[in-house]
């Protein structure tokens, strides 16, 4: 049976209204436009009803909800997950449409996602279910119009699913349609651990602006995924000590520091980090408190909150997730003179390295890897300097400061188009 009611997300999508107000007031725009930039343009909600391998049948609830296209194509993850409401769907899309123009991609912003436990579903079933969801968005996703990648328990074979239904139901092949596919049907060299790579270069260079050194900096992550996992390979290359990583089971601690490559393959083979030699077994909330320079939540929202807030003690974090960090959480850290990295610019290495798919796919000419990181690495120390510049200029936390300077430009590009009709 399928609820249409919200299972949550609405604390979520609250959290990023407000920001967005809070930025908004900072900036000199009209009422009405005001309340244009906090509604998305499009939500479609759609059934999926799906057969399933013992011959059942059960129905899954699937959105595309496409928030603001001013600078460009719609542009957002899919997600498939049991938390996935409407509310959840529309606050990442609209942090998608701030994170695109804070990058200075040429794109709007949009999310997806699909209301189910993937870790229940056989590998057809998913196949399936893939496929179905793309046919019932088809009409509003394409290569000029809105382009999915992947999310949380989406993955390249998600995208390739969705690219080949796709192609099929147009009569041709179209690659662009989505990012993140394998690298045998247009993927793009890097994008696998371009979140993980945007986040750890965020942490170097907060590692130069607040002295504290890199090698031998102590990095704790929530979620051991695709972005947690990559980063904590990047950041021990780098001479970091990874000392707790967790996953939905739980976590894991070493003083000592861990070897991320091992403890990948202990989940590979185990499916979770949890048990990996000489380690202590703690939680998911114990991990968020353990004393540390760098702490990476890479998990879902909502993880440090007013409840925990006042435990952290970590001296940077570093949004690996989308919107980890709660409006009320934010002000106890602020006062606590934790700084936060926000989302929009630390985990926007993934979008940028899509952009860099798509413009691959569109031209039919490919990069290699170590041009494509050298073009992320540049786009990510100009927008952390850009953040950096606005939040001393206007003595606000880099959050109000990364938010500022993306809806000043979404606005500007709103103007310039004017109202149709
Ligand atoms: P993923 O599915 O690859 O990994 C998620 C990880 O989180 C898994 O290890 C899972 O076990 C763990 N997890 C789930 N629930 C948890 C809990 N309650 N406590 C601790 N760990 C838990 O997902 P991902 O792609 O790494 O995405 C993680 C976050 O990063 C999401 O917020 C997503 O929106 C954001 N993000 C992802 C990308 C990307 O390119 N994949 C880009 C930008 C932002």
């Amino acid at each position: 049976m399928v609820c249409l009611a919200s299972l949550g997300g609405r604390e979520f999508l609250d959290g990023v209204i407000n920001y967005t107000r809070e930025a908004l007031d900072f900036l000199d725009i009209d009422e009405g436009l005001k309340e244009y930039l906090v509604i998305p343009k499009r939500t479609l909600t759609v059934s999926i009803p799906l057969r399933m391998d013992n011959g059942g049948m059960k129905v899954f609830l699937g959105f595309r909800v496409q928030h603001l296209d001013a600078l460009g194509p719609f542009k957002g993850g899919i997600r498939y997950h049991l938390s996935v409401t409407v509310e959840e769907i529309t606050a990442l899309a609209m942090l998608m449409t701030w994170k695109t123009a804070l990058m200075n991609l040429p794109f709007g912003g949009a999310k997806g996602g699909v209301r189910c436990n993937p870790k229940e579903l056989s590998t057809t079933e998913l196949e399936r279910l893939t496929r179905s969801y793309t046919v019932m968005i088809s009409n509003i996703i394409g290569p000029y119009t809105d382009i999915p990648a992947p999310d949380m328990y989406t993955d390249p074979q998600t995208m390739a699913w969705i690219m080949d239904t796709y192609s099929r139901l147009k009569g041709e092949h179209i690659p662009a349609v989505v990012t993140g596919k394998p690298i045998e049907l247009g993927g793009s060299e890097g994008r696998t651990e371009a979140s993980s790579y945007g986040v750890a270069i965020c942490i170097r260079e907060c590692s130069k602006k607040f002295g504290i050194p890199l090698r031998g900096s102590k990095v704790v992550i929530q979620g051991y995924g695709n972005v947690g996992a990559y980063a904590a390979e990047i950041l021990y290359n780098w001479g970091a000590k990874i000392i707790a990583v967790s996953d939905s089971k739980g976590g894991i601690l070493s003083q000592d520091g861990l070897n991320p490559y091992k403890v990948s393959e202990h989940k590979k083979k185990t499916g979770s980090v949890v048990g990996f030699d000489n380690t202590k077994k703690i939680s998911n909330e114990e991990l968020l408190e353990v004393e540390c320079d760098f702490l990476i939540p890479a998990a879902l929202e909502g993880q440090i909150h007013k409840g925990n807030a006042d435990n952290i003690k970590a001296r940077v974090i570093v949004e690996g997730a989308n919107g980890p960090v709660t409006p009320e959480a934010d002000m106890i850290l602020d006062q606590k003179g934790i700084k936060v990295i926000p989302d929009i610019l630390a985990n926007a290495g993934g979008v940028t390295v899509s952009y860099l798919e798509w413009v691959q796919n569109l031209q039919r000419f490919y990069w290699t890897k170590e041009e494509v990181l050298k073009k992320l690495d540049d786009k990510m120390v100009k927008a952390f300097n850009e953040v950096v510049e606005c939040q001393e200029k206007c003595k606000i936390n880099y959050r109000k400061a990364a938010t500022i300077l993306a809806i000043g430009r979404v606005v500007d590009a709103i103007k310039s188009r004017g109202l149709c009709p």
